[in-house]
């Protein structure tokens, strides 16, 4: 299924309309969602959908749900989100902490109890547009882990995402926006739903035996998604759960905790205003100088150019934007079958999707 992108966020806004948001949140989270689609991150687009509207019919979701601001001291604010959606409060917090890394320098902006963040790239644009460097360490709960540890043969991590946006003098920023898992958890459900392997290094059967076959995740005994970099990815993904979840949320994968079958993030966020902590004349040109020298780099054979992160989704995007969204099959079925339980009519999906 080929589809424009205005009409993927009609129809996204309008399932999330039928599920309870009022239509301003709807078209916020539907906007997040069709962006990560047009970014090539179809593991955070629209095949989020049934997860969302299953949270909100189990009360996992809190429609129209605002931040509410738990203390300020300094810098420093805690939030919780009060399990609203994290398009939502995300950007919420967000604005909190441009607005006090504006006035202070720094910010570090710890927000907890968040529906499925999303993207978290999609937050750190938010800051890094205003000029803004953010840090973002966020971990994965509310469901059973799928992350083996390096070196263990069973899951007891989320994918916990880390990422780093930092903004570039008349050019687009750097924003490492990254699962620690080898990859996105949703892209194991995108390959298994469009009947592909995925690539090595990144699935292990329950015996730890590697293994491409995305079906491993979901048989009993349970296989698990591996760390990106071996113990590195490993180590980060627990950085994440201990900032995120342990300090923030005080909510992490030890089995103790709730795992209904939900998706909550808790994200530690550091914003830094550039001008507090360098020559901002000298980070400009020393940028764009090294990023050029990064871009020089000879080619690997079959390598076309050395990337920059954050560019590879700006190339997806133009080419997106143009050729539209394809979604796989399977995909598009379960969105259908959602849009039907939400109660919207055959008819209207049809309007709403050509
Ligand atoms: P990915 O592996 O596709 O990309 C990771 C980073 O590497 C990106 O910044 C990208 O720009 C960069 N990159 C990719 N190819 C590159 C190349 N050839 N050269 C240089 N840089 C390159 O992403 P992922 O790890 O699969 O994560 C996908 C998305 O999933 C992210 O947006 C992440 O925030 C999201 N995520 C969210 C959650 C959550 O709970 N909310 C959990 C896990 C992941």
């Amino acid at each position: 299924m080929n589809i424009k992108p205005d009409n993927l966020c009609q129809l996204t806004s309008a399932i999330l309309v039928a599920a309870g948001s009022p239509l301003a949140e709807a078209n916020i989270v539907a906007d997040h969602l069709v962006e990560a689609n047009l970014k090539g991150h179809d593991s955070h687009g629209v095949g989020m959908l049934p997860t969302y509207v299953h949270s909100i019919s189990k009360g996992f979701c809190v429609p129209q749900q605002h931040i509410e601001v738990v203390s300020q001291t300094g810098s420093n604010i805690i939030i919780d989100a009060k399990l609203g959606f994290g398009q939502v409060t995300g950007l919420e917090a967000m604005d909190q902490g441009i607005q006090i890394a504006k006035q202070q320098g720094i910010a570090v902006v710890a927000l907890k109890n968040a529906h499925h963040l999303g993207r978290i790239g999609g937050h750190a644009e938010h800051v890094v547009q205003q000029g803004l460097i953010s840090m973002h360490y966020v971990n994965v709960v509310g469901h059973d882990p799928q992350v083996s540890p390096f070196g263990g043969t069973l899951p007891r991590l989320g994918t916990n995402p880390f990422c780093c946006a930092i903004p570039v003098l008349d050019g687009d920023p750097v924003i490492l926006d990254m699962a620690t898992s080898a990859i996105a958890a949703g892209k194991v459900r995108v390959a298994r739903n469009s009947g592909l392997q995925v690539p090595d290094g990144c699935l292990i059967d329950h015996a730890g035996n590697e293994t491409t076959d995305p079906n491993v995740v979901m048989q009993d005994p349970k296989g698990s998604q591996t760390h990106f970099g071996k113990h590195k990815g490993f180590g980060l993904a627990l950085i994440c759960e201990l900032l995120a979840g342990a300090l923030i949320g005080g909510w992490s994968s030890q089995p103790d905790q709730p795992r209904p079958g939900t998706v909550v993030n808790h994200m530690l966020t550091f914003i830094l205003d550039p001008e507090v902590v360098g020559d901002t004349v000298k980070f400009a040109t020393e940028t764009g100088a090294l990023l050029e020298y990064m871009k020089s780099t000879p080619t690997a054979t079959g390598v076309d150019a050395v990337l920059i992160p954050g560019e590879p989704e700006r190339i997806a995007l133009s080419d997106r934007e143009i050729n539209g969204i394809t979604l796989d099959t399977l995909s598009w079925e379960s969105i259908l079958q959602t849009a039907d339980r939400a109660g919207l009519s055959r008819d209207r999906i049809e309007t709403l999707s050509t």
